[in-house]
């Protein structure tokens, strides 16, 4: 039997509103997760599981001395923080540091490498860019995951690192990526044994995005005081340290020297703030007061 047409009309408009009811659960579940994550993360209460994903290019094979020393059980400090090991333990002293809080922060778990051709997506400067940038570099983190084997959801963080030969023209560090809403970073990583200190620098840098951290560098410029490791020091320059988010050591006036290991690189009370380490109260009385580095 045909329905009388307001009965039709009328389930019509009820289908549209349970359609639009369903599409804003989905949103309102979609961004309570999100914030869970946040969440989760900034509270530092258990260790977090970080997927390290690598990628090759192609089947050139990665040279065996590189990974030897890339990939070797760190001493750090000792070491100075020449090895993709030493990054929890940095992590971990500089939560020490600022905190006075001793355990154990993030954990490593290694995938691959894999083959895998498709080139990441770049990222965007703009607003709109960042969007679709966004959309982009999570539907490629679905395929990466696929291709890697990698199960996505077992993990809050997620790190991609492409590798690449030396010789070959990468902004590496323009190109890399860390983003807190996605809790996932992407880092080009040149297969050089010479380059292997600025590059776990640079991965420490991306991870401290998935925390939340943000960038503390104007173009050349480190921010002030946020992007100094010790802001109170007298005289300012040269620094002794950079901060995890600016990258670089500010020396004198518009010059900055790129850092030689983890052992250079410290979290600034701003980036302790962003990240959770430390609350608001003390960050606004450290920045006010002056306060001298216990260093
Ligand atoms: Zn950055």
């Amino acid at each position: 039997m045909k329905l009388p047409i307001p009965w039709g009309r009328l389930s019509r408009r009820n289908a549209r509103q349970l359609v639009a009811f369903l599409i804003l659960v989905g949103v309102v579940l979609y961004v309570r997760s999100l914030l869970e994550a946040d969440e989760k993360i900034q509270s530092w209460e258990q260790p977090l599981d970080v997927a390290v994903i690598q990628l090759t290019p192609d089947e050139t094979p990665i040279p065996d001395e590189f990974t030897r020393t890339f990939f070797a059980p760190s001493s750090y400090p000792a070491d100075r923080g020449t090895s993709l090991h030493a990054i929890p333990r940095w992590l971990r002293d500089e939560s020490v540091r600022l905190t006075g809080r001793d355990r154990t922060l993030i954990r490593f778990h290694l995938f691959g490498p894999t083959v895998f051709r498709e080139p990441p997506p770049k990222p965007s400067d703009s607003f709109f860019g960042r969007i679709v940038a966004g959309f982009s570099f999570r539907s490629y983190l679905k395929r990466v995951a696929t291709a890697a084997s990698v199960d996505l959801s077992k993990f809050l963080v997620k790190l991609v690192l492409v590798y690449y030969s030396p010789g070959k023209p990468v902004d590496k560090h323009s190109d890399s990526y860390g983003s807190f809403r996605d809790h996932a970073g992407l880092v080009y990583v040149p297969t050089a044994i010479a380059d292997i200190p600025y590059n776990v620098a640079e991965i420490t840098h991306e991870l401290m995005h998935t925390f939340g951290a943000k960038d503390k560098y104007d173009g050349r410029a480190t921010v002030f005081p946020g992007g100094y490791a010790e802001p109170f020091k007298a005289p300012l320059l040269p620094q002794r340290f950079a901060e995890v988010m600016a990258g670089e050591i500010p020396l004198a006036p518009n010059r900055l020297r790129p850092v030689r290991g983890l052992d250079e690189l410290r979290v600034g009370h701003e980036t302790a703030l962003e990240i959770g380490w430390l609350d608001d109260e003390t960050v606004r009385r450290y920045y006010k007061g002056g306060r001298r580095t216990r260093e």
